[in-house]
């Protein structure tokens, strides 16, 4: 896809988004108008204001509503548009009791978008799905290095409704545009868990385990190491991946070593240091864990992540779209600093 010759928009579809924001801020940054999804347009002058925080002129951005759970509003959210960038989807702090409160918003919108996308004639999709869709396949040796070849398996025994809410999404976007004629193109990036800087205090929940940590919910942390990824990166991934065409058909795993959940609290303790007496000061054993996940419904999120230390590649972000990735130290410190400076922490 050529440089914007003119104002055809590009649309990022939950605007409201942590990953959102910043994909929108590059875009804007890059030339292009960007005409932003949300659910409700009380968020609109929010949004600019993050988006300029990233850097960004939030003129050419415009908006337009549209909910995953429903058919109206997408046909002319994605009117003229040159691309989509769908980022929408639920990804709450706590697994619902009822799965589908994930599980339908992501797919079911998912196709949505592809469908009002191919109505309405555009080019290319970008999705956002995560490593989660990547990491969880039948079986899990360790030192396996996952990379874009890898699916996780949604049948397998506790996986949460969000980790199966991703894959599922993800299956059903490629699913369709292999099997409609005329689908639009669709690229994916799997960006590990984001951290970053927050850009105001609709914090997701990338930077809400921060915040609770910081208020001392956390005496103590499960022992779990994930791969982590910088939302600056992920958005130029997201932009990278709109704009080369040999992204088409492609996923992009975005991730840049790993972090122990007890590490991010240390990280956030080193640029705060008056918070050393909240963040967590030990590592619980995996039975201690499992125990209390029983009553405490957040920590079921990890349960899947118990004594594994799962490793992906990122290679072909690097290779295809050419991108330099942040690490763990920079990506987490940045969060925390800017949690504190919006005195979040
Ligand atoms: P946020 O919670 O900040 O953003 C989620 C966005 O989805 C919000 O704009 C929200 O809108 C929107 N949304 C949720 N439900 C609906 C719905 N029914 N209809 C329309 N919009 C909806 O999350 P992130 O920015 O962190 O995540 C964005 C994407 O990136 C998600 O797909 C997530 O799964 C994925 N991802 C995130 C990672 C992370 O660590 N943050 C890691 C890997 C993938 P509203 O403001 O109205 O609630």
């Amino acid at each position: 896809m050529a440089e914007p010759a003119n104002n055809q928009p590009v649309v990022v579809t939950g605007a409201s988004g942590f990953i959102a924001k910043f994909v929108i801020a590059e875009l804007l940054r890059r030339g292009f108008a960007v005409r932003g999804t949300v659910r409700s347009l009380a968020k609109a002058d929010s949004i600019r204001v993050a988006v300029a925080r990233a850097g960004a002129n939030p003129g050419p951005l415009a908006f337009a509503t549209a909910d995953l759970m429903r058919d109206d509003g997408w046909d002319q959210a994605l009117d003229g548009a040159r691309a989509v960038i769908h980022t929408a989807s639920p990804f709450p702090v706590q697994q619902p009791d009822n799965p589908d409160d994930v599980i339908a918003p992501a797919r079911e919108g998912t196709l949505r978008v592809l469908i009002a996308a191919q109505r309405a004639g555009i080019p290319r999709v970008v999705l956002t799905s995560s490593t989660v869709a990547v990491m969880y396949a039948a079986s899990y040796t360790p030192g396996y290095v996952f990379t874009e070849a890898d699916f996780t398996d949604e049948t397998r025994d506790g996986l949460t409704p969000y980790i199966r809410s991703k894959t599922l999404a993800e299956k059903a976007a490629w699913n369709y545009v292999k099997s409609k004629a005329g689908a639009p193109e669709l690229a994916v990036i799997n960006p590990a868990f984001v951290q970053g800087p927050a850009l105001d205090d609709d914090l997701s929940t990338s930077h809400e385990l921060m915040r609770l940590m910081a208020e001392g919910h956390y005496p103590a942390s499960p022992k779990i190491v994930f791969p982590v990824c910088d939302v600056r990166d992920v958005a130029a991934a997201h932009v990278e991946a709109m704009v080369r065409p040999e992204a088409a058909g492609q996923r992009f795993i975005v991730a840049e070593g790993e972090t122990r959940l007890f590490d991010i609290g240390q990280r956030m303790v080193a640029e705060c240091p008056d918070l050393k007496g909240k963040a967590p000061r030990f590592e619980l054993p995996d039975a201690a864990v499992r125990a209390l996940a029983v009553v405490d419904k957040r920590l079921r999120t990890i349960l899947p992540e118990l004594g594994s230390h799962r490793v992906c590649s990122s290679s072909k972000a690097r290779d295809v779209l050419g991108l330099k990735l942040r690490g763990p130290d920079e990506a987490i410190r940045a969060a925390a600093r800017s949690l504190r400076d919006l005195k979040l922490i």
